[in-house]
Order: structure tokens, then sequence, then C-alpha cells
């Protein structure tokens, strides 16, 4: 089976995991400080905090924006399950906003519209998560104008997108956002088995993140109320989690960094021959933004006339690993029970109805992609 996504593992990568196991740190050691480092020199943003899935990067973020009960977040409905549950482990409430039907992202002439509405009903949300969908950026300038007018906080959920950039600066820079997150799953653009980081420039939202991702425990003499000063002494300050990583996980994610140009650049290589490969088939692409270099996490499709279904079925049935990114996530039964109906979103649902992701990784091969090609090529005209 050719899978639709998966890692790329090199000798170094598994050199450096090595060296950690011999060391004397396979946690809490010096590798984790090291990959955040790698990663915030890479977006050229001021602090990165790693942690130990994109999905808890996702929630302290939003715990670090204050995120509460009576507070509502919006997002994507064409996005990963995460995007939105982050609200519901704050007790905040989750709305969504619809996507372009083009990019694909979510449409940011929605969200203004929604927001003039909101701002009328005193019911402005309090976080906003935009996710670059399959490595796209969404329109970030836009968004952060939309944020300083309605009072906001934009968290970039970057999980498909690191490595991708967005008026020539990388995606994580958070110049138009508070906070950026990534996921290093094995299908993502670099990874670290599990692992995620939250990416910020502001000096205090880095802190919070770094006493929340260890408890809610603080060290510093500064930030505790006790008068005790003794060398083992240290404060709970508020609750968090234990959501580090590892430093066996960090010493991969930062050698994996060292190939992440090389990484996208294939991905491109790969996504720009699938285009000219479909072109005569009765199938459409993501439009891509001329102010926008994706990172190609995933290379969909929109079927213009066959049944999804059918395709999908018979794809699989020839090896090739495709998938549908993604089951609107007001459509699921959890999010339905909390009102959402079908009908809410319809560009996402209209798009879900016709989406295939195609496989796409950095050591897909040329004759694996010619495979892909020819086989849906054969199902269509075979269904046409
Ligand atoms: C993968 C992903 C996440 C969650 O990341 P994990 O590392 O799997 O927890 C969140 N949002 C999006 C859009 C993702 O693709």
């Amino acid at each position: 089976m050719i899978p639709y996504g998966r890692q790329s593992i090199s000798e170094d990568d598994i050199a450096a995991v090595v060296d950690v196991l011999r060391s004397d740190f396979i946690t809490q050691g010096p590798r984790i400080e090291f990959f955040e480092r790698v990663v915030a020199d890479y977006c050229g943003v001021g602090h990165a905090v790693a942690v130990s899935n994109g999905t808890a990067a996702l929630h302290l973020a939003c715990l670090a924006a204050n995120l509460g009960p009576g507070d509502t977040l919006w997002t994507s409905p064409n996005t990963f399950v995460a995007s939105a549950n982050c609200a519901l482990y704050c007790g905040a409430n989750v709305d969504f906003v619809d996507i372009d039907p083009l990019t694909y992202n979510l449409s940011v002439d929605a969200l203004e519209t929604k927001l003039e509405a909101a701002a009328a009903t005193a019911t402005l949300p309090s976080v906003v998560i935009p996710v670059h969908f399959a490595g796209l950026s969404c329109d970030m300038e836009r968004i952060g104008a939309l944020a300083q007018r309605y009072g906001f906080t934009v968290i970039e959920d970057a999980s498909h997108a690191i490595g991708g950039r967005y008026r020539d600066r990388p995606v994580g820079s958070c110049e138009f956002s508070s906070m950026a997150t990534f996921s290093f799953h094995p299908v993502k653009i670099v990874t670290t088995g599990e692992g995620g980081m939250v990416v910020t420039n502001d000096d205090e939202l880095a802190e919070r993140l770094r006493t929340l991702r260890t408890h809610g425990i603080t060290r510093d003499p500064q930030r505790m109320g006790g008068a005790d000063d003794a060398p083992w002494y240290y404060e709970l300050i508020e609750l968090g989690y234990n959501y580090r990583i590892t430093d066996i996980q960090a010493a991969l994610g930062a050698s994996q960094m060292t190939r992440i140009n090389e990484f996208v650049d294939r991905r491109h290589e790969r996504a720009e021959r699938y285009i000219r490969l479909l072109d005569e088939l009765p199938v459409r692409c993501q439009q891509l933004s001329a102010d926008a270099r994706s990172a190609y996490h995933l290379f969909v499709i929109e079927l213009e006339r066959h049944d999804r279904a059918k395709v999908f079925a018979a794809m699989r049935e020839a090896d090739i690993g495709v998938n549908v990114h993604y089951i609107p996530v007001h459509l699921q039964p959890l999010y339905r029970e909390r009102g959402f109906n079908r009908g809410d979103f319809l560009n996402a649902e209209a798009y879900y109805e016709r989406a295939i992701t195609l496989p796409l990784y950095p050591d897909f091969t040329e004759e694996e992609q010619d495979e892909v090609a020819a086989r849906l090529a054969g199902i269509l005209e075979a269904r046409g």
C-alpha cells in the first residue's frame, strides 16, 4: 500500500536518537531547549515551547490566551477535531467560520461578516484559530487586522504548515498572531513520533506556556509568593499538565529540522507534478494564493463529477492509501450534540463530499506517483 503520508527517517536521525539514549538525560535534558532554539530560529520567532503533541500545544495556547468558561473560540470546520476540542478542554464554547470554496481555508470574508453580526449581539469570540489547511497559510494580515478591530486573540493552527511561507516570512513568525502551534506527528512535515510546539513573540505567554506544560509549577523566585528560599522549593501557581516532550523526541526533531527545506521542496516537486499529471482529469486542485508558499502537508483534490465513495474504494482496492481531509468537525456527533447541523457550513460540507487526499510525502517516488495518477485516470474513465 502506498500511504497518503509517511515520515522520512535518515541514518543521522537514528544516530541522534541513539546518542540521547546513551546520555544522562532522556527527558528534561538539554536537547529540548536545543530543538526549541532550532525551530524558533527557523521561524524567525522569539520563543518556542515544545510539548508532547500538537493537541497539547493547542490546549496550552488556549489556556495561555485565558480562554475559559463563558468564552467562545471560532475555527474552521475543515480541520482535525483538535482545533475545536481545545476550546472544550478549557470549558469554552466552539463556533465555526465556513471555508473559502477554492483555497479550503477559513474564509476571511465569512469571518468578517460573522464578526460584524457578533459585535451587534455582544457574542464576539475571544480566540480565533485559523488553520493553514494542507500547509497553505490563511490570509493572516487580514485576520490580524480583524483581531485588532474586534479584540480577539489569534492562535494559528500551523500543524500542516511548518516550512511554509506567508508574505516572504516563515509560517510561525507570528507577525499577525499571538501564537502558532505545530504538530510533529509522523505524517506531518517534520516528526518527533508524537510531539508539538507553540511559538510566540510574547515573553509572558512563553513563560506561562512553560509553566503550564509542567503541571503549573515554577521555580522562579520572582513568580513565587512563598518566602521559602530552600534549594528544593517550588510552587504550584496554577493548574497545568504534564505535556512535556522527551529529549529522545527533541533530538529526532532537531535532526529532522536540518532537512525541512529539502522535505518541503520535494513535496512541492511532487505536488507540481500532480497538477500536470491530473490536468486533463475532471478534478480540481486546491487554489494557491500568490502571497503564500504551501508546505504541502496534503495534496487534496475535489472530484468534479464522480462518486467519491466509489473512487475512494477503487483506489484503496488498488493498494493506494487515499484518505479524506476532513469530515467537517461540526458534523461529528459530539458537535451535533452541541447544536450543530448539516447545512450550517455549506462550503465545508460541499468540499467534503467531493474531497480525496492523494499520497504525498518526501520519499514518494516518481514511479509511485505515476501509478497513483494512472490508477486515478483509469478509475475516472471507467466511471466517466
Ligand atoms: C495533526 C493535527 C493536530 C493535532 O496534532 P497531534 O500532534 O496529532 O496532536 C491539530 N490540528 C491539525 C490541523 C492537525 O492536522
